[in-house]
């Protein structure tokens, strides 16, 4: 009989190609050998990638494999057809945006993650991931001196993170009536500056707000918010009926890195009870280092603050790390319980879907982990000020050259610079110049720049951060630009 039942039971079978546990550990030592020589050499390859649109899409075959290929095949096409599409963000001749760095433990913890394969959704699914998470938001308060009553989850995105603020402002204010009724009527005011990154544009359109109630309030001469103006708006905002709600400063625009100060505006914030949302994306990293201090100047003022340890903080992409002082109200903003997540665990522990958007969570903790042990907080400090140095060099470079000018002050290891020789003063010609200067110097794959435009004024960014940047990258970089000019057109320059 129980033979009978055996010969019934369902088999798989395995396809020739498919992985074994076996093939599996042979091809995963063959990429970590590749991986490493790929990062020994990545600074040999064109950092932006040079193909056209659709020039892998119409190298992938139609329809998909209906028999298993051998992971050697695809490797090969992962190297022919996918490599040569990949900008390559890890190479220290990378200087556009901001970096989104890695570093040695993060990849190795990022390769443990996934074959952990873990969802950390609750404490239960994974209990180390979540008090790992706990343990290095501690951390980081600690490294970046942030008030340590506040509390730090990570979340994907500094967008995400300051789409929570805002949600969670919104529901503080409405007595968390907003979640269970919706709006009544469009009275809510958001504010920051016209620097501010698009990434409140989009949580006031998701968060249901609308864009036109996102007031963007004038800057100083150095792009900073003024902090005057800002009072008058909220001022005559609330003559006008409005609710402000939400005030959200940059430490660190995306443009040209500039500091909105926190302490005036926490006052304002403060007096008229508004959430005040720290966008410290980029240059948050910065807070490592005791001289940099300031920037966080009347912090114990405002509501949140975010920064991404992907970006400066040699963590792969995605780890954002995001702080809040009210806890309750961010998990009563998001607390959401159906039978099937109810845990006997629950109220001990960090049951971190509950800190925010998504339920499924990666174990994104492990990498941090990895990163501030093997780099040690010493280590992570050196880093970040051998760069600074690095840009305050290039930046004496470009004051000295009589055909460049540093548009705006470098801010931390930011240079933002433009070609303008001395006889050429349109500003539409030397904005089309510096374009096409960009344009040249990206197409060659030597070096990757980006660009702004503050006033009317195009000028290059240059953003002096990768993990493994070094002086001679520098000075190739600075010569590079220089030679460029050199073969700028002229010809068709139109006023
Ligand atoms: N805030 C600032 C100041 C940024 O520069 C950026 C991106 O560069 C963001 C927010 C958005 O970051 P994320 O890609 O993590 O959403």
């Amino acid at each position: 009989m129980l033979l009978i039942i055996e010969n019934k039971l369902p088999k798989f079978n395995k396809k020739m190609n498919q992985l074994t546990n076996q093939t599996f550990r042979k091809a995963a030592h063959e990429l970590v050998d590749w991986m490493a020589d790929f990062l020994e050499n990545v600074e040999n390859l064109p950092t932006k990638s040079q193909v056209k649109p659709k020039d892998i899409y119409n190298q992938l075959p139609e329809m998909p494999p209906q028999e298993s290929e051998a992971m050697a095949t695809v490797f090969e096409d992962f190297k022919s057809i996918i490599l040569p599409g990949i900008t390559h963000w890890q190479s220290p001749n990378f200087f556009a945006y901001f970096p989104a760095n890695s570093s040695y433990p993060s990849v190795l913890a990022e390769m443990l993650m996934s074959t952990l394969g873990a969802q950390c959704m609750i404490w239960e699914t994974s209990p180390a991931a979540a008090e790992l998470e706990e343990k290095v938001m501690n951390w980081l308060k600690e490294m970046m001196n942030l008030p340590r009553n506040w509390e730090g989850v990570i979340q994907d995105t500094a967008s995400t993170a300051t789409l929570c603020a805002l949600l969670t402002a919104r529901e503080k204010a409405s007595q968390f009536q907003i979640n269970e009724t919706g709006f009544e009527a469009q009275k809510y005011r958001i504010y920051c500056s016209s620097q501010c990154h698009s990434s409140i544009d989009k949580a006031v359109k998701i968060a249901g707000f609308g864009v036109e109630n996102l007031v963007k309030v004038a800057v100083n001469d150095d792009l900073t918010i003024n902090a005057k103006a800002l009072e008058i708006a909220v001022e005559s905002d609330i003559k006008n009926g409005f609710h402000p709600l939400f005030v959200m400063l940059a430490l660190g625009t995306t443009s040209t890195i500039a500091l909105d100060a926190v302490r005036p505006v926490g006052e304002i914030c403060e007096k008229h009870q508004i959430w005040l949302h720290l966008d410290a994306a980029y240059a948050g990293s910065a807070l490592i280092l005791p001289e940099y201090q300031d920037m966080i100047d009347g912090i114990e003022m405002a509501d949140s603050f975010v920064f991404n340890p992907h970006k400066w903080l040699f963590t792969n992409f995605d780890c954002t790390a995001y702080f809040v002082k009210d806890v309750d109200a961010l998990l009563n903003t998001f607390t959401i319980l159906p039978e099937y997540l109810k845990t006997q665990t629950r109220g001990q522990v960090n049951d971190y879907r509950d800190w925010g958007v998504p339920l499924g969570r990666r174990f994104r903790a492990l990498k941090l982990w990895f990163v501030i042990r093997n780099f040690g907080v010493k280590g992570l400090q050196e880093k970040l000020r051998f760069h600074i140095e690095l840009a305050k060099k290039l930046e004496t470079e470009i004051e000295l050259h009589n055909d460049f000018e540093n548009v705006f002050p470098r801010s931390l290891n930011g240079v933002f610079f433009r070609y303008k020789p001395e006889k050429i003063t349109d500003l539409k010609i030397l904005n089309q110049l510096n374009e096409q200067l960009l344009n040249r110097l990206n197409q060659s794959g030597e070096l990757y720049l980006s660009h702004t435009k503050i006033n009317g004024i195009y000028l290059i960014r240059m953003i002096i951060a990768q993990t493994n940047v070094e002086q001679r990258h520098i000075d190739k970089a600075w010569a590079e630009i220089c030679q460029a000019v050199i073969y700028l057109d002229t010809t068709d320059l139109s006023k």
